[in-house]
């Protein structure tokens, strides 16, 4: 059944989102509709409005959402009113990816993939963005985008577990496989990168050492695991890794930032037989160096991680258990909560670094 709903448009890249009303259609086989509660602003919606990826337009951006099922289409397993996370990670769990652990990766065509249950007034079709175009009071996602969570999770945090949450525990977790009593270096500690300290911190590391230029966000940091921290206002951060590895440097270093310099950075700190884990996601085009002489002679490995190469099925539970345990923290990390008609307020503090996660709240 189509359903009408609010969501906020992005028809030129770099222009505010207009609210406007538009037509959902009703899911198909495989697929639910889910009215959503909350979604949380991801530096990715922010990368995607501005044009640095590039992609057709008029959009709708969000994927970072949590809601409740109001439709399902044919062969799917899930009630109407459960509760749900809904990410972009759309899967089949049968392709050789799936198979090997890399959802993030399926290879299947999906038939979302190829039609957008979203048009405007005049009937134009509006782009799905990210699989999920959750900037909108309900979305039609493929059932293997949701995972059910408790009805006494609060959806504002239930929210984040879609994305900043599992990319950033899932980079140290899946992806780098942290071994206990490592030392991990975290350049960046916005909405991703505080979630690879915490990921950190879960997997054991002996030393978790938080980089960035907000004073707030180290403090965050720090309560959230971080054994150190360091403004890069106070200069390179060489020294402190040197004197805490006895010369060693690190044995991992997580890039949480888009920022170029941190590239060169990662390199300079990581030791021997280490891993450098991109997380962080620069404008399209924007390249790095490194010197393979060194890569190859120290045994160091450069690894890409994309949304913690989690399977949601299996992470999202296990990271809702740990924070009812109290081992993880997901109130802590909104920083202010806003109507959708002030999305484009929230995506401007997200836009200049002043907020970790801002989260819209459906009425
Ligand atoms: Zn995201
Ligand atoms: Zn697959």
């Amino acid at each position: 059944m189509s359903s009408t709903v609010r969501a906020a448009v992005c028809r030129s890249f770099g222009e505010p989102l207009a609210v406007e009303e538009l037509t959902l259609a009703g899911p198909e086989t495989g697929e639910v509709r889910v009215r959503l509660r909350a979604v949380a602003i991801c530096h990715s919606d922010v990368s995607y409005a501005d044009g640095e990826w590039g992609g057709e337009l008029p959009a709708v951006f969000g994927h970072e959402a949590a809601g409740e099922i109001v439709e399902v289409g044919d062969g799917v397993g899930f009630e109407v009113g459960t509760s749900v996370v809904v990410t972009l990670i759309r899967s089949c769990g049968e392709c050789h990816r799936c198979q090997n652990g890399a959802e993030v990766a399926c290879s299947t065509q999906f038939a979302l993939d190829g039609r957008s249950p979203l048009t405007d007034r005049d009937g134009a079709s509006i782009v799905h963005g990210m699989r999920t175009a959750a900037f909108a009071e309900e979305v039609v996602v493929h059932a293997s985008q949701i995972v059910p969570i408790d009805g006494d999770l609060p959806a504002d945090s239930a929210s984040l577990l879609a994305c900043g949450v599992i990319t950033g525990v899932g980079a140290v977790v899946n992806t780098a496989q942290v071994e206990p009593g490592s030392t991990v270096v975290v350049l960046g500690c916005g909405g991703v990168g505080l979630n690879v300290v915490q990921g950190a911190a879960i997997a054991k590391a002996a030393s978790i050492v938080a980089v960035d230029m907000h004073a707030g966000k180290l403090e965050l940091a720090a309560r959230l695991g971080a054994t150190h921290t360091h403004d890069l206002a106070d200069g390179p951060i060489d020294d402190l890794v040197r004197s805490l590895t006895n010369d060693e440097m690190a044995d991992y270093v997580f890039v949480a930032t888009g920022a170029p310099s941190a590239l060169a950075t990662a390199g300079d700190i990581v030791g021997t037989m280490g891993a450098v884990v991109i997380v962080g996601m620069p404008a399209t085009g924007v390249a790095g160096s490194f010197d393979p002489s060194t890569l190859a002679g120290n045994n160091q490995r450069i690894l890409g991680s994309k949304m913690g190469t989690s399977v949601i099925a299996r992470d999202i539970p296990d990271l809702m258990q740990r924070y009812h345990d109290g081992d993880l923290e997901l109130d802590g990390l909104i920083s202010r909560r806003f109507p959708l008609e002030q999305i484009n307020d929230a995506m401007d503090e997200v836009r200049s670094g002043a907020a970790l996660r801002n989260v819209i709240i459906f009425d």
